[in-house]
């Protein structure tokens, strides 16, 4: 816990977006009755030109109400940092607010949905210049037709009208062990490079 809180004091500063927040009642999808601690709204830099979405709240997640928190969202937060973008200056949401049960896979309905309520508000606060799909399931929820990941996963999309990239999922890289995990590793820095030099 000593990790995650060190990381948690750094990430909060600056990161104030009193709009997003997620209305505590919300009972849009079935997910609300999956037991959640808390709604995890995003979190980071309003001001950002760029904004990443995963998939929804993992353990750690939601016991602090903060995306991309745990063991994923270090390795995240390390790859920001060799873009070289520190936390605090982008802004790290998740296509859900809740946690599923035993971090099952939403349902398509399920990401629509909260999108529709939460997301979409979101991006409308945020105003990005660029989002980056962090995973294959919030690539699937936000552009329905995109290929697979690994077709994805640095090409161009667009969310109404807003550039979208895709990388791999931090969990999924983690997955992987010696040469393979140095590869997707790499696949990964390469593909956010690609997105940081169409920031300039
Ligand atoms: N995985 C995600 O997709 N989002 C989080 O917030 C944490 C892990």
């Amino acid at each position: 816990m000593m990790a995650h809180s060190v990381l948690i004091d750094d990430i909060t500063k600056n990161a104030d977006c009193g709009e997003c927040q997620v209305p505590r009642g919300c009972r849009q999808c079935p997910i609300h009755q999956e037991g959640a601690t808390r709604r995890v709204p995003g979190h980071g830099n309003p001001s950002t030109p760029i904004m990443f979405v995963g998939e929804g709240p993992g353990e750690h997640e939601d016991l602090f109400g903060i995306p991309f928190i745990g063991i994923a969202g270090t390795a995240l937060t390390l790859w920001l940092e060799k873009m070289p973008l520190k936390r605090e200056q982008v802004y790290i949401a998740n296509v859900l607010k809740c946690r599923p049960r035993n971090n099952r896979t939403p349902e398509s309905h399920e990401c629509r949905t909260c999108i529709e309520t939460h997301l979409n508000r979101e991006i409308k606060m945020i105003k990005p210049r660029m989002m980056v799909a962090v995973g294959a399931v919030a690539l699937k929820a936000l552009v329905s037709d995109a290929p697979g990941i690994t077709m994805a996963r640095g090409r161009w999309f667009s969310y109404n009208g807003i550039p979208l990239t895709a990388i791999f999922h931090p969990a999924y890289v983690l997955r992987k062990k010696n040469r393979e995990f140095a590869e997707v590793n790499q696949q990964v820095y390469r593909d956010l490079m690609q997105a940081y030099s169409r920031l300039r």
